[in-house]
């Protein structure tokens, strides 16, 4: 890695770990919504939000990286997105998951929005002041996004969306979503998907919150008659899997990184306690059992670390990346969620016991292996570019 683009990144870590340290014990405390707006605010103030936004559209000085890394100013470096997330995940799931979504939610805006748009809402989003979501899954269309039913139709100058999206982070603190809808059938051309910007404030939006295991706004958002503007649209009509696979195609390596920072935390909480707690008068880092796992979590973590540093240098470069993403996202993922159930075990009671970090790592990474593309499906992408269809 060159000077330049290690000495940014380690700038980048070290501006995470402060805010985690400062800010993860008292968001642990929060009620949720109250947290995510909080994780919001510490990372816009700390400047870190603005690394999820490009240059061009008012996001952080990717220049030093790009004379570098060829990195384009309207595209985010991934390689920052990693280092963010990870050192981020390390402290606190909020905190990773607020960063990753403003990103995530926003970029269909960054490659397929008008210019007015994008100057009207994404530097809000690089601030803080502007929520995003990102709206794909329904119902009836999870890992098979060709299956989207949510319809919109055109009806004079504006558009009519009619449906149903599901697990949608942010869905209730949102400022807008970028949702993907039916706006023909599949044809030879394209999939009759059309992706869309929609603020929550639109007629016709109907947004209902539900829990799931760990600390993460998020809930299904209901489509009746609701009517935007033609110029949403974003992009051409049909090219909406194109924009919804080109943000999941730069952002996927990030949630390895995330899983990273969930594993790292894993080990040290792990050493410490084997270190510090004794039992049958020997302290537990004795127990040759205890110690083999500590040593697999130690090599699974630095060979998906590995995989994450790879797979990010080829989004950066615009490099054919599909095979490295799939292996990062997926090896990164499963290591975390073993290395987490590990940390669980070596804590014994402790590890289950509402509070404690191990606990709090257990839930946050489960959710990891499930969105942005399942381990299955990483493994039917890598199986495709491997063997063919
Ligand atoms: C915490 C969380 C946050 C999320 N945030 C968002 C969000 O912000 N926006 C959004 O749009 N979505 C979001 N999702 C949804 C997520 O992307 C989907 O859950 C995911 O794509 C899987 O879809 P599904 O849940 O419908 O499962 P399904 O697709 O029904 O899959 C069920 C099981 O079948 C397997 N499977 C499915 N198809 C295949 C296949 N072809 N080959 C082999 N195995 C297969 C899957 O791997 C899985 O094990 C979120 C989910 C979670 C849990």
């Amino acid at each position: 890695m060159s000077a330049i683009g290690s000495g940014v990144l380690a700038e980048l870590r070290a501006s995470a770990r402060v805010l985690g340290e400062r800010l993860a014990p008292s968001l642990s405390e929060m009620e949720e919504e109250v947290a995510a707006q909080a994780a919001l605010a510490g990372l816009a103030e700390a400047g870190l939000l603005a690394w999820s936004v490009p240059e061009r559209d008012g996001g952080a000085r990717t220049s030093g990286l790009a004379a570098e890394y060829c990195l384009s100013p309207d595209v985010v470096s991934v390689r920052a997105l990693c280092a963010l997330r990870d050192e981020l995940a390390y402290h606190s799931g909020m905190l990773d998951v607020m960063l990753a979504m403003q990103g995530l939610g926003s970029f269909p805006l960054a490659l397929g929005g008008n210019a007015r748009l994008r100057q009207e809402v994404l530097p809000e989003v690089a601030a803080g002041r502007a929520v995003a979501a990102f709206a794909l899954t329904e119902p009836g269309a999870g890992s098979s996004l060709s299956d989207v039913s949510t319809r919109a139709e055109r009806r004079g100058d504006k558009w009519v969306l009619n449906g149903h999206k599901t697990f949608i982070s942010n869905a209730p603190i949102a400022r807008f979503f970028s949702v993907l809808a039916r706006t023909g059938e599949p044809s030879e051309e394209d999939a009759g998907l059309s992706m869309f910007f929609v603020p929550s404030d639109a007629w016709g939006l109907d947004v209902q919150p539900f829990e799931v295991l760990a600390p993460h706004p998020i809930g299904d958002v209901l489509f009746a008659e609701c009517e935007i503007p033609g110029e949403f649209l974003l992009g051409q009509e049909g090219q909406g899997l194109e924009l919804a696979l080109g943000t999941l195609a730069r952002f996927r390596t990030s949630v390895a990184a995330a899983a990273n920072g969930f594993a790292r935390r894993a080990l040290d909480e792990s050493r410490a306690h084997l270190r510090a707690r004794r039992q049958s008068g020997k302290p537990l880092a004795r127990h040759q059992a205890l110690r083999f796992d500590v040593a697999e979590m130690d090599v699974r973590l630095r060979a998906a670390q590995l995989l994450v540093d790879e797979a990010a240098e080829q989004v950066d470069t615009g490099a054919e990346a599909t095979l490295a993403v799939a292996r990062a996202k997926l090896f990164a993922t499963e290591a975390a969620g073993w290395s987490c159930d590990r940390a669980v075990q070596l804590h014994g009671g402790l590890g289950v016991k509402k509070g404690t970090v191990v606990e709090r790592l257990y839930r946050d990474v489960r959710a990891l292996r499930i969105y942005e593309g399942t381990s299955e499906i990483q493994k039917a992408i890598l199986a495709r570019q491997l063997l063919g269809d």
